[in-house]
This record gives C-alpha cells, sequence and structure tokens, in this order.
C-alpha cells in the first residue's frame, strides 16, 4: 500500500496525518525554515521571585534554550553561528530567529525594541518567533510587535508555555500562570495579526490520561496557530530531576506516550500546525526517559498508530 496516496489528511504531502512545521512552512516558503534558536539574556519571573523562586521544576538552569551554540556571544553571532549549523543539514534553508531560552518579553518595551528591532531590519531574518510567558505579553508589546511585523513583512510568532490546565500539577510544578492568561494572549495575538503557538506537557507527575486530553481540548478550544507537545523529559539541572534521583516516580512509557498523543492530535483542528511531537532535551543531561532521545522512532510510532486506527490529526475535532 503507498501510504502517501493514500493519506487522507489535507495538510500534508508526505505519510504525515497531522499538520507538521514542516509542510507548513514550505507550503509559505517553497523550502525549508529552520528555526535558529537564540538566548538572549533573559531571566524569568518564576525565578528572580516576581512570581515565584526556582522557576517550573522541570526547567533546566539553562531555561529550555540547552542546545544553542554559542549562547553567550552577542545575538548576530549567535543566528549566524546556528543559521550556518543549520546549513549543514539543508543547504538552502532560511532562518527564522528563534528567541526560546527563559522569558523572552521579559523587560520594559523599550528594551525589547532595543533587541528584537535588529533581527526585523536584518534580510538574513524570515520570521521572528519569541517563547514567553503568558504573564510577560500585553496589549502594549502586541501592538508594536504588530507593528514590526507590517513594516517588514515578518512573520511574528509568540510561543506560550501552557503545560498543563490542572490546577494540582501548577501548583506542584510551580508554573505561576494560569489557562486564563493563556486565553488572554492567544485572543491578543489573534486581535493584533501575530501567530501563537501553546506548549503541551504530557507526562507531568500525577496527571492520568484523561488529563492530558482535557489540557489539549482546551488549546484546541482557544484555537492558537500552533501547538507543541513534549514529553516530559528530566533532566540534569532542573529541579524535578534531583526530586526524581531521591525518588525515582513512574514516567510515561514511549507506547503510552505514543497512544497519548494520537488522542491529543484527533482533537486538535487540523489547521493547528503541530509543531513538535516529542521534546528535545540536550542528551547529555536527560536523566529519564531514555527513550525520549529516540525522536524520529517516536515520530515513527505516532505515524503507525495513526495508520493503524485509519485517524489522522482533527478526526475528531
Ligand atoms: S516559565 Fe519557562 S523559563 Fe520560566 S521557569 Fe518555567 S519553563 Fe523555565
Amino acid at each position: 500500500m503507498n501510504q502517501i496516496l493514500d493519506n487522507p489528511f489535507p495538510y500534508s504531502d508526505t505519510n504525515k496525518r497531522y499538520h507538521t512545521f514542516s509542510y507548513a512552512m514550505k507550503k509559505k516558503y517553497g523550502k525549508k525554515l529552520a528555526k535558529i534558536p537564540l538566548n538572549a539574556g533573559f531571566t524569568c519571573p518564576n525565578r528572580d521571585g516576581t512570581k515565584s523562586y526556582g522557576g517550573c521544576r522541570f526547567c533546566s538552569s539553562q531555561g529550555s534554550g540547552d542546545t544553542i551554540l554559542c549562547a553567550n556571544e552577542d545575538l548576530k553571532t549567535q543566528y549566524e553561528t546556528n543559521l550556518a549549523r543549520a546549513r549543514n543539514k539543508w543547504p538552502d534553508a532560511i532562518g527564522m530567529a528563534y528567541f526560546q531560552s527563559f522569558s523572552n518579553t521579559y523587560a520594559p518595551l523599550a528594551d525589547l525594541q532595543k533587541i528584537y528591532t535588529p533581527f526585523y531590519e536584518n534580510p538574513n531574518v524570515i520570521a521572528i518567533a519569541i517563547a514567553t510567558r503568558t504573564d510577560c505579553f500585553d496589549e502594549e508589546m502586541a501592538k508594536w510587535f504588530s507593528k514590526m511585523q507590517a513594516r517588514y513583512s515578518k512573520p511574528t510568532w509568540f510561543e506560550f508555555g501552557l503545560q498543563s490546565i490542572h490546577p494540582a500539577t501548577a501548583r506542584a510544578m510551580n508554573f505561576a500562570h494560569t489557562p486564563t492568561e493563556a486565553k488572554l494572549v492567544v485572543d491578543l495575538c489573534h486581535h493584533y495579526g501575530l501567530s501563537s503557538c501553546l506548549h503541551l506537557i504530557n507526562g507531568l507527575p500525577g496527571e492520568s490520561h484523561e488529563d492530558m486530553l482535557e489540557t489539549a481540548k482546551f488549546a484546541a478550544s482557544l484555537h492558537p496557530d500552533a501547538v507543541k507537545i513534549h514529553m516530559l523529559h528530566l533532566l540534569e539541572n532542573s529541579r524535578l530531576g534531583k526530586d526524581y534521583h531521591q525518588r525515582p516516580f513512574k514516567l510515561l512509557s514511549q507506547e503510552e506516550y505514543v497512544q497519548i498523543v494520537c488522542d491529543q492530535l484527533e482533537i486538535l483542528p487540523p489547521e493547528i500546525i503541530i509543531e513538535r511531537v516529542t521534546g528535545d532535551g540536550l542528551a547529555s543531561d536527560l536523566i529519564a526517559p531514555l527513550w525520549t532521545m529516540k525522536k524520529t522512532a517516536t515520530a515513527n510510532e505516532i505515524d503507525k498508530l495513526l495508520l493503524a486506527r485509519n485517524s489522522w490529526q482533527g478526526k475528531k475535532s
């Protein structure tokens, strides 16, 4: 059987039965768009005491930016170095500046303007993605980024950590943000024509399969432009990693994870881009689960299960 020809999912030209970022960007730009990770030197209100201390329990000391090359160099050097690395793999790739580490709008607007304006002006930057917290984004920022997006014709994305909608998990993991805030910022992005992406984490301690589906249903109801689905991975230099060393707790198997992701994909509307179906921690810092290192194998299992179910993203949305 030719799996590609038999694929009923409309937003795909491969065997993928979900709307991948790679497919969406190739449709838009006609070539590979590489996200170039950057560390702009921000911190996070969940670490410095403004909201809480210590950060989310799963967050590494690098604020989720562990894979950035030259993270201590100036931003232009970081962009050029990491774009060159991407072009080793995809020689004609174009670049999206991805401000990944910590909360990249956690500063007064005047400071943000100094950081982001050179990226709007740089012709080698095709688009901009900014990871931040839902409580670090407001209307004044949305207006300025929307203006810059229009002036330079550079799509501007905001990525927000939702992770889970469940209050008990939020308390245990010290998120110090709420689903209500997520709705506000996604609505703000919609209103100002900015793109939004929500991050979800599966396998957080104490959560059931149904809990994870409820989080995906909530995310679907906000209709962001994209979603990233991660498996909880425990890293050295994270508080949850230390907890696990002291008292190991149950983590999802790859099989359980694949089942959950397929269930979530079925309820996410097909237009929503799925930027990720697995996490991306630094292998040398990974404590568990070790199967998360095999990202392609996990993605293949997701493809196989959707095919076996004769299902696809949005089939139950
Ligand atoms: S909000 Fe992000 S950067 Fe801040 S502690 Fe949580 S995961 Fe880390």
